[in-house]
């Protein structure tokens, strides 16, 4: 029996994860989970797979947790604040920890989790984007073990099983992106919230879904594959597959491209980090080639998308600038749905902050936790006066 703390339990990954842990009640116990703000879902999580503890970030919310546990009579034990779940994610009852916080919001947890040596399922690609080489290498040193849940990065760690150092050494990563709603749209300037929070194949949070359609969201990614898998920036490539079908494949030497292929839905890269080396049942529907048909690829257009290019420019700039582009992105998206600024402007924010703000290096996770507010402050100050402009 393996113990389990779900961090960001209430969300789009969290939901899926529940799903999958629901299913195997003799394998894993369910011993944390943690929200930011919505006290009435979690405590209904709580109540559903009694876990010991239940910690809400916003700590404003942690009495109306208690009287919801109260009210449905659930032994949890209700926390407040997000030291409170860094704590959880060093808990020494926790064999597993699933990160599934949305934003740099996850970054302090996922370091607790690879400081403890966990076994870490990790969603949450800012935490890499900005945790970087330092993390990968506190990951070395502890003996966590870590679990690409990324659909794609969890789709190369399969197609790289069994692969040699030299093997790898020698391979590319061909990174698969859907293209986003407006793959085939040729002006952007008055794109919707609507529009922007509606993906084609993918059901998931708000923040991934505007990323997924502006592009940046395969940005981070190939700033994750770089640290997940080791790869250097010139052997990670994307490429546009619009059906979804194929997560990601590694080309190996003698060009040979190996791929990984299932329906598109979270369940199956939750289960298969889960299982590893095993593989369990995610409850989704197996995949049937002859009704898909047809699988297209395209190249990326770096034109209309640029912070595809950001991100691949930033890997180029040093530790500081992956830091400093999502936390422009973070700001620049918030914006956005807010109705502040166009859809376009999202890049402006980035582009104006990565070669605007030269700051140092980080060497430690405090560095990169106040680089990241000071990049945060930045970036809003950019939208404040950018929306004072317009006006
Ligand atoms: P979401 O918005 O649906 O859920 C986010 C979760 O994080 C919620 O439980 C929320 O309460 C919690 N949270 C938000 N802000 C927080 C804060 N400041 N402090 C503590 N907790 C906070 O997001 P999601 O779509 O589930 O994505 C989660 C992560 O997984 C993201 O990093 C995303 O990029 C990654 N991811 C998601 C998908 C997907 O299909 N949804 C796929 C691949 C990767
Ligand atoms: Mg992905």
């Amino acid at each position: 029996m393996q113990s389990v703390a779900l961090l960001g339990a209430t969300g789009s990954i969290g939901t899926s994860a529940l799903d999958v842990l629901a299913r195997y009640p003799e394998r894993f116990r369910l011993y944390a989970v943690t929200a930011n703000t919505d006290a009435k879902k979690l405590a209904t999580i709580a109540h559903k797979f009694e876990p010991k503890v239940a910690v809400i970030a916003d700590e404003s919310k942690l009495s109306e947790l208690k009287q919801e546990l109260k009210a449905m009579g659930c032994p949890t034990i209700a926390l407040g604040g997000h030291a409170a779940i860094d704590e959880v994610a060093r808990d020494e009852k926790v064999d597993i920890v699933i990160g599934a916080i949305v934003g740099a919001a996850g970054i302090s947890s996922t370091f607790a989790a690879a400081e403890s040596g966990k076994k870490l399922l990790l969603a949450n690609k800012e935490s890499v984007v900005c945790g970087g080489a330092i993390l990968m290498d506190l990951i070395a040193r502890s003996g966590a073990e870590l679990l690409p849940v990324d659909s794609e990065h969890n789709a190369i760690f399969q197609c790289l099983v069994g692969a040699s150092a030299e093997m790898r050494s020698n391979a590319k990563i061909l990174l698969t992106c859907s293209g986003g709603p407006f793959r085939q749209r040729k002006d952007l300037t008055n794109v919707t919230v609507a529009e922007a929070t509606h993906h084609p194949n993918w059901s998931m949070g708000k923040k991934i879904t505007v990323d997924s359609a502006t592009l940046m969201n395969k940005g981070l990614e190939v700033i994750e594959a770089r640290w997940f898998f080791d790869f250097t920036v010139d052997r990670i490539n994307v490429v546009v597959h619009p059906q979804s079908v194929i997560h990601s494949m590694v080309q190996y030497e003698d060009g040979v491209i190996m791929a990984q292929m299932g329906s598109p839905d979270m369940r199956n890269t939750i289960a298969y980090s889960l299982g590893f080396p095993q593989r369990l049942q995610a409850g989704v529907e197996p995949l049937n080639l002859t009704d898909i048909r047809t699988l297209t690829f395209e190249e990326p257009d770096l034109e209309r998308f640029p912070q595809l290019g950001y991100a691949y420019k930033a890997l180029e700039m040093g530790a500081q600038a992956p830091i400093v582009l999502n936390a422009a992105n973070e700001i620049g998206v918030e914006a956005f749905l807010a109705g502040r600024i166009k859809f376009t402007d999202i890049a402006l924010v980035c582009r104006s902050l990565m070669f605007g703000f030269r700051p140092a290096e980080p060497k430690t996770l405090n560095d990169i936790l106040e680089l990241d507010v000071i990049a945060r402050n930045l970036a809003r100050n950019w939208v404040d006066g950018y929306c004072g402009e317009q006006i």
